[in-house]
């Protein structure tokens, strides 16, 4: 009684674990028939299969939350070459990172964020990754 043939993409894939050939199985049906479904393994036709649960996300691992900067989706409406598109993504990264980023990053976020030219920002920064850095910032 499958009804995929009439090209309906909207059924749900249901993710079970085969405990006869011990493998992943999905398997594509409506609720209904979910519902008093008894599926088989579509390696073995086996009918050992366990409902795998899909993961839910309790909370956010670290991981989950670097994956959410990493995707662009979450910030693909930041305008490189717009300096308060950029601060208003580095303010919304250090919120995201849950982080206090320190003086230095609030300052540059903003005056991004006022407009400022990021290169004459980057210019008055210190730089950390050099000894040949400008002065040292004065206490
Ligand atoms: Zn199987």
């Amino acid at each position: 009684m499958r009804r995929d043939l009439n090209g309906r993409v909207t059924m749900p894939l249901y993710e079970y674990y085969c405990q006869s050939c011990k493998r992943r199985v999905a398997v594509r049906m409506s609720y209904s028939e979910f519902d008093c479904a008894h599926p088989k393994c579509s390696y073995c036709q086996s009918d050992q299969l366990q409902r795998l649960i899909s993961r839910v996300r309790v909370s956010r691992s670290e991981d989950s939350r670097m994956e959410s900067l990493a995707d662009p989706g979450n910030f693909g409406d930041v305008d490189e070459n717009d300096p308060r598109s950029v601060g208003k993504f580095m303010r919304r990264m250090g919120s995201e990172m849950g982080e206090d980023m320190g003086p230095e990053f609030d300052e540059m976020v903003g005056r991004l964020e006022a407009g400022e030219d990021p290169e004459s920002i980057e210019a008055d920064m210190p730089d950390p990754s050099g000894p040949a850095a400008g002065p040292a910032p004065s206490l």
